[in-house]
């Protein structure tokens, strides 16, 4: 996905097959074969009904899993049953898809996203205690509510900065097939006495129109 500056939206791309990913050669996936501990039965040693434990791997305490009867091959390779070997480009960015690693820091850095701290002299909700909130919240038991606003706007930066999750998190709300997304205007700190939670939020000229959790 990559971010459109003048329409201020997140634009969905094409990637990569996601089922053959990891698999060399990319488009391949590995095959099946008979178990040689049950012989395909998926019996265990004493007869046990589905109970095989598999192969033993040689040298090590661990076994290839049997399961009905077949194993798992690495060495056999047929292709990927998602993409059929085509594997360049056969899927669609998802809002609901992590997005790039620096990309709301970017934002945030070049001034497309706002982010700021709003303190509310308030408990936190269990909503915040037990689920947590847009990007996440944080129970500090009040280490936060003691800082100033500036130092935790920093450290919620260095943590955008490592991650900046879902998009759909700091985006407007959307279906999950969407292509383009329009981006919140800020990222908002709800900063409260035991903690606090960071929410995408749009702001007009009155000031916060909407809060997305
Ligand atoms: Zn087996
Ligand atoms: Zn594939």
């Amino acid at each position: 996905m990559r971010y459109d500056p003048i329409l201020h939206e997140l634009i969905m791309e094409p990637k990569d097959c996601s089922t053959c990913m990891w698999q060399e050669p990319r488009g391949s996936y590995p095959g099946k074969r008979t178990c040689h501990a049950c012989g395909g039965t998926g019996n265990g040693p004493r007869g046990g009904k589905g109970t095989c434990r598999g192969e033993k791997k040689a040298g090590t305490r661990l076994y290839d899993p049997c399961y009905r009867g077949q194993i798992t091959d690495h060495l056999i390779r047929m292709s990927c049953p998602t993409c059929g070997g085509n594997w360049k480009g056969v899927e669609t960015d998802s809002p609901y898809d992590h997005a790039p690693r620096g990309m709301l820091a970017g934002l945030i850095d070049a001034g497309f996203v706002g982010l700021r701290v709003i303190r509310q002299n308030r408990e936190g909700t269990a909503l915040e205690r037990l689920l947590g909130m847009g990007l996440w919240s944080t129970t500090d038991y009040g280490d936060s509510w003691k800082q100033t606003d500036e130092q935790v706007r920093e450290k919620v930066l260095k943590k955008i900065r490592e991650d900046s999750g879902q998009a759909v998190k700091w985006t407007e709300p959307v279906e999950r097939g969407a292509l383009r997304v329009p981006v919140v205007t800020e990222i908002v700190v709800l900063l409260h006495r035991g903690g606090y939670s960071v929410v995408g939020a749009v702001r007009d000229k009155d000031g916060i129109k909407a809060t997305y959790v």
